[in-house]
């Protein structure tokens, strides 16, 4: 059964122009033990989802729709029952670890009161747990780095940090917002490994936000990819990859680096994603996308629709046969 699901998701923003819906109609869902990567380009939504599931979203926002933690609906939940989640049961982890640490406070101190605050257990108790969790995460000499303040450590040790910190509690869903994506390549890479080190450790969903398929490619099991407040296309990693079926997603594929497309019409992506504030209607993607029709402009949006290969779905006015042509063209190019 799945662990996290999100159905028909939607998060709108008031601004002083109009409302901003940065998530429109969004569903999904992820087991326990598996890693679900949501990838697209800043500004997609991805990250307004995940804010929407932990629950830390700012009061200019409406949340519609349904997201369940196993049985359990979020949405409507007060503020003291969401607190106690976020940690108990699902944790994130930032972009910017000091979003989570206070520079005033010893990691020690900081960690031993998230292990206090959700479980009864003695200082003594709590401490051994926050040095096991430092140890955990590959922090050397964790008995020492208890006493340090977080801007004594580096970037990539303040991430480990965070890192052990969402995990203290064991939660059952921990959503990790570009985790990497500060880090010089050397430390991401460590980072990477890390959590493909403790993924099967922990047996939790997790969520991975990202604009980098390569991450994806590392980490995930399954993908969907964002565009524009939506999901337009989403897969196992492995079918995306063999037989990828949007044209959003067939730019990102070709703008990861090291790969050479012979197609100049695949290379890149021109233009810019849309405003949410007036998004353009029927595909979201059509003034961007180089294969757009006269239907594509025009309501409804395309649907995510199967494409009979397992779970994969995608929502594009395209048929199958194109869709399978164009993509098997960008493999074959990728292998060539
Ligand atoms: Fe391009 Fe049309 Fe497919 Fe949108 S629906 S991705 S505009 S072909």
């Amino acid at each position: 059964m799945a662990l996290l699901t999100v159905e028909n998701l939607r998060t709108t923003f008031r601004t002083d122009d109009g409302p901003v819906g940065a998530v429109d109609g969004v569903s999904l869902s992820v087991d326990a033990g598996k890693v679900l990567g949501i990838v697209g380009e800043s500004g997609c939504g991805k990250s307004a989802m995940s804010l929407s599931i932990m629950g830390l979203l700012p009061k200019t926002a409406t949340v519609e729709g349904s997201i369940r933690l196993g049985e359990r609906e979020l949405i409507g939940l007060s503020g003291s029952e969401l607190r106690r989640l976020r940690g108990d049961d699902m944790a994130m982890i930032f972009q910017d670890p000091m979003t989570s640490l206070n520079p005033v406070m010893r990691i020690g101190e900081q960690l031993i009161e998230a292990v206090r605050l959700h479980q009864k257990v003695s200082k003594v108790e709590a401490r051994q747990r926050a040095v096991a969790g430092l140890a955990a995460v590959g922090i050397p000499s964790p008995e020492d780095r208890m006493r340090s303040y977080p801007l004594e450590l580096s970037g990539g040790m303040r991430q480990r940090v965070m890192i052990a910190m969402a995990l203290l509690n064991r939660p059952r869903l921990l959503i990790a917002d570009e985790p990497t994506t500060a880090l010089d390549v050397t430390t991401q890479a460590q980072i990477l490994e890390l959590m493909r080190d403790l993924r099967s450790e922990v047996d939790a969903a997790i969520v991975l936000i990202t604009h980098d398929l390569g991450v994806v490619a590392e980490l995930c099991d399954e993908v969907a990819v964002m565009y524009a407040g939506r999901i337009v296309e989403r897969a196992t990693v492995d079918e995306l990859f063999a037989h990828p079926q949007h044209p959003y997603t067939w730019g990102l594929l070709a703008s990861l680096p090291g790969r050479n497309l012979a197609s100049e019409r695949l290379h890149q992506i021109p233009g810019t994603p849309p405003s949410l504030l007036r998004p353009p209607a029927g595909c979201r993607f059509a003034p961007r996308c180089p294969f757009a029709m006269d239907v594509c402009r025009a309501d409804p949006a395309p649907a995510l629709t199967s494409t009979g290969r397992g779970s994969a779905a995608v929502a594009c006015h395209l048929t199958q046969d194109v869709r399978d042509r164009e993509g098997a063209r960008l493999s074959g190019e990728e292998q060539a």
